[in-house]
């Protein structure tokens, strides 16, 4: 077993890194992420330098509850509602409060931070103990699949990254990123939490931010998430020249075939998505042809990661 693989009794390990300011890898319900203390300037470098990832590109500050994301931003009473969905999969942009401790590279000079509390007992109690924010991206480096496992970010990272093993990510794909624009609540990235989910609790419409708009993501750049191998969306007849990530019902196939979901549910299928696809690229397949995935609910957030791993890179 690699040694920097840090079992759950043993966190006070995974402490002592982040409070010397080191940077440590943990599971969330999201994917891995790669923490950091926020509030120290060498462990957020440490994170860009990691995960090669350019600065203009600010990373979701996770906090173990609303009280400590209270002292970074401030909440609107509509921030209020929508951080009832905390703990849990969603990560909103807000004011970033004067008095804040934290890095200024955290969020790469926007006046706004991204803030979540995420879900994963495990996650929060690395929080708690440690007492301090912790900014944690994907722990991938750059432009790779998200790792939904421990045994990915050691892999992804040569082994030279310390990983507090939280076994596989609950929901296995990132958090779901709104902002708030005045009265308007625009969603900046699909993710774990469907839309229509905020949508139907809040009884309000969602924005989705458009290129050119006032609000965007630095980061969501058109590229991501990309497997080694290359994808062919909405294959209905595979051709066999490659594997075949199906979903629902799939006929019968002679090559290599994953089902995201074969009784077509939504959130499984979001589940299995980076997993398989960490699997297929480590079966050396060239060509993944993968099947149409409904867009409603999670589907969202699924097709958005597969168009964005078959954009040309660049
Ligand atoms: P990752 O940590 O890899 O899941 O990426 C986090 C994403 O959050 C970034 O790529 C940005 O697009 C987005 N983000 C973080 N902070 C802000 C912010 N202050 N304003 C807008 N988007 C943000
Ligand atoms: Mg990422």
């Amino acid at each position: 077993m690699n040694k920097n693989l840090i079992v759950p009794k043993d966190i006070g390990q995974a402490v002592d890194i982040l409070l010397s300011g080191k940077v440590c890898a943990f599971a969330t319900e999201t994917v891995y992420g790669l923490g950091g203390d926020a509030t120290n300037d060498d462990a957020v470098l440490a994170i860009y330098e990691s995960k090669n990832r350019p600065r203009f590109n600010p990373l979701i500050v996770h906090c173990a509850d609303i009280e400590m994301a209270k002292t970074l931003v401030d909440f609107s009473p509509l921030a209020l509602e929508l951080a009832n969905f905390w703990p849990g999969p969603l990560s909103l942009v807000l004011p970033l409060k004067k008095s804040a401790s934290i890095s200024s590279l955290v969020s790469a000079g926007l006046k706004t931070l991204a803030v979540r509390v995420p879900a994963h007992p495990l996650a929060r109690e690395l929080i708690k103990k440690t007492g301090k924010p912790l900014a944690a991206p994907s722990a991938n480096p750059s432009g790779k699949l998200s790792p939904t496992s421990a045994k990915q970010v050691i892999k992804a990272f040569g082994g030279k990254i310390p990983v507090l093993d939280g076994g596989a990510c609950e929901a296995g794909l990132e958090s779901t990123i709104i902002a708030i624009d005045g009265e308007k609540i625009v969603q900046l990235r699909a993710g774990a939490l469907a839309r229509e989910d905020i949508e139907k609790t809040l009884n309000r419409e969602i924005l989705i931010a458009k290129k050119g708009s006032a609000i965007l993501s630095p980061g969501m750049l058109k590229s991501h998430y990309a497997p080694k191998a290359k994808l062919r969306l909405n294959v209905n007849e595979p051709t066999g020249e490659g594997a075949y990530l199906a979903f629902g019902n799939a006929q019968e196939f002679a090559g290599k075939m994953l089902n995201l979901s074969p009784n077509s549910d939504i959130k499984e299928a979001a589940k299995n998505l980076f997993a398989f696809l960490h699997e297929l690229d480590e079966g050396g397949t060239k060509l993944i042809e993968v099947a149409p995935i409904p867009h409603e609910g999670l589907g969202e957030a699924i097709n958005d990661r597969l168009l964005r791993a078959v954009a040309p890179k660049g």
